[in-house]
């Protein structure tokens, strides 16, 4: 790209949209000069510069806009062909569906706004149209709660987690999702696949949690739930993607893409949810396909901004070393479980998927991603959500101690640590 290009101008006519690819460390500036437009339902102010690095993103318009580009995106281009107008079918549907159960009696079944979860393969653009939905339910008065099941990525904190949290304003283009006070649950692995057990089991208490939450805030409730789930939709994957239906009473399920994946909802849900509508929508030509590398880097730079936050909004990390006899580091499940068709007849599988175990201070703990459980007591552990996140850089075994970042200094949260199999490199 040449010096000129590197400063360029747009004009998008209604319904078109500048597709950008900004590599990580280049940031691109995105000013709107004339007209409206909006970047995954969060709108462009007039005359304002927004930053983007390491994101994929569209400047769509509706009524037709000017917008000025700096920097050198890898990808630029226009497009005419989106499905957009589909997908705000979707949204003013909804939006009727919570002006429904905004005027429910208080305390019926009724004061659930909908449940909306949105389900396809990898890359099929299903946290973009996530985002979307969201961003345009908070911009029509709304404040769903945004779920995030997508373990290999993590849009609210890092990844590995099961987290929901309220939205109040759209998401911010340049940080992405603002969350105060998430509710997570660590599942502590990037695919669902390690322990679908555990998975489940947290699905159902973040589910029964948000349950409880919406009888206490009327507005919440009418607002409903919009839920991001993972790419794995084949066989097991399948199974969870249904587990995840039924334990969030889901009463609309958007499908991305897949005519496959489309039918053989609508042929199983039938009998056990006949009340849920499955629609099925085109992926966005823009969505792009992301490798196993860039999904790795995608995960370390979510960590990075866990404990460095954002060029606007940086936080300083503090690393401190504590006695482990003051932290009780667990496992819930033990590795991968030899099927009970692999065992010799009549044996039974010991390995348990929920099992609690206990981990002495170990070099194998070094740079794994630890969560600090809200857990008072062990047995706690299973059922309660987790404060943050630390990452361990030393463990002296012969003095036994251990050294941890956290995002901010003061002492931990609490005292019980949980373990996965995610860790970061990060310094
Ligand atoms: P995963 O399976 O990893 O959860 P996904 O199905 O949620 O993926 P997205 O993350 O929504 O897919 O989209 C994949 C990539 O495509 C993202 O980088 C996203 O920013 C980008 N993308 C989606 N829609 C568009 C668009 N219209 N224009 C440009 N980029 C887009």
């Amino acid at each position: 790209m040449t010096a000129q290009e590197a400063n360029a101008s747009f004009t998008l006519t209604a319904r078109q949209e500048l597709r950008l690819e900004c590599p990580n460390g280049k940031p691109v500036t995105i000013r709107l000069e004339e007209g409206t437009a909006e970047v995954f339902g969060t709108e462009l102010g007039r005359g304002r510069s927004v930053c983007v690095t390491g994101q994929k993103v569209a400047v769509f318009t509706w009524d037709g806009c000017r917008v000025s580009v700096q920097g050198e995106p890898s990808v630029r281009y226009v497009a005419d062909d989106t499905p957009m107008t589909s997908y705000l079918n979707v949204h003013q549907t909804l939006n009727q569906r919570r002006e429904e159960a905004a005027k429910a009696a208080p305390g019926s079944a009724a004061c659930r706004g909908p449940a909306v979860v949105v389900v396809g393969p990898t890359d099929s653009g299903k946290s973009t149209l996530c985002r979307l939905l969201g961003n345009w339910a908070v911009r029509s008065g709304w404040q769903p709660t945004f779920v995030d099941l997508d373990v290999g990525q993590g849009t609210i904190t890092v990844p590995g987690c099961l987290s929901a949290v309220p939205l109040e304003v759209p998401v911010d283009i340049e940080e992405g999702f603002i969350a105060d006070l998430p509710i997570v649950f660590y599942f502590g692995h990037s695919s669902p696949m390690e322990n679908p057990t555990l998975f489940k089991a947290l699905a159902d208490k973040l589910s029964a949690l948000l349950q409880r939450r919406a009888v206490t805030d009327p507005r919440v409730a009418a607002s409903g739930l919009i839920i991001n789930t993972f790419g794995w939709v084949d066989g097991l994957g399948y199974e969870l993607q249904k587990h995840v239906i039924q334990t969030f009473q889901c009463d609309v399920v958007l499908v991305m893409e897949q005519d496959r994946l489309y039918a053989q909802l609508q042929q199983d849900l039938k009998a056990s949810c006949p009340r849920t509508t499955i629609l099925k929508l085109a992926k966005s030509g823009g969505a792009v396909k992301r490798e196993g590398d860039e999904r790795r880097s995608a995960r370390e730079q979510r960590v990075r901004e866990y404990f460095y936050g954002t060029p606007r909004t940086p936080l300083q990390p503090a690393t401190q070393t504590i006695r482990a006899a003051d932290l009780a580091v667990y496992r819930i499940g033990s590795g991968p479980r030899a099927p009970n068709t692999a065992l010799p007849l009549g044996a039974v599988s010991l390995a348990d998927p929920l099992r609690l175990q206990n981990l002495p201070p170990s070099l194998e703990q070094l740079q794994c991603l630890l969560a600090v459980s809200h857990a008072s007591t062990p047995d706690q552990i299973l059922n309660a959500n987790v404060a943050g996140f630390v990452l361990v850089k030393d463990v002296d075994t012969a003095r036994g101690l251990v050294t941890v970042t956290a995002p901010a200094a003061g002492p931990l949260p609490g005292r019980y640590l949980l373990v996965g199999s995610l860790r970061s490199s990060i310094d």
